[in-house]
């Protein structure tokens, strides 16, 4: 599959954003730290989330990975809108698996998940079989998501783009 990128909307030749769910910064870094085309690593918020630091006009602002993919592949959104997650994996930040929507809905796509797919939310250990104790468990409206899994998909996610970004350096 190809990886195609596109602009954000409030970033146009600052950053972009690929089909695959990651982040890229056009303009090579003014002191010299970053190259163009740099893919950017973003860290794994507490609640599942995928986030990364952004410079605009000499500020840096942290915004959600799937609100910048969610904005170059289906516009901008209106005030207040929040970027939904069809299956509910916040770390899956594919454009299909993002649309607008309100607050509202974000909250009961969670409640959703959790009756339909009970997303974790009566069980004591996650598919993975790991414990849901306190030290391993994200809570995110509702959600119950399990630390080790999370952090290993993590892991696995920057591993797959050390890969590509040596493929594209060779
Ligand atoms: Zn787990």
């Amino acid at each position: 599959m190809t990886e195609e990128w596109k602009s954000i909307p409030g970033f146009e030749g600052l950053y972009e954003a690929s089909s695959l769910g990651r982040i890229r910064s056009v303009l090579a870094h003014p002191k010299g730290r970053t190259p163009a085309l740099h893919v950017l690593t973003p860290s794994l918020h507490a609640n599942g989330y995928l986030n990364v630091g952004l410079r605009r006009n000499g500020r840096r602002k942290v915004i959600g990975v799937h609100r910048l993919v969610c904005a170059a592949f289906h516009g901008a959104p209106a005030p207040g809108q929040e970027a939904r997650h069809r299956d509910n994996d916040p770390s899956n930040n594919v454009p299909s698996n993002l649309c607008w929507g309100t607050h509202a809905e974000n909250v009961q796509d969670a409640v959703e998940a959790g009756n339909h797919f009970s997303m974790n939310r009566d069980r004591t250990h996650c598919r993975r079989n790991h414990a849901f104790t306190e030290e391993n468990t994200y809570r995110n409206a509702g959600r119950r998501i399990c630390r080790t899994c999370s952090r290993d998909k993590a892991r696995r996610w920057r591993a797959s783009q050390n890969d590509t970004t040596n493929k594209e350096q060779s």
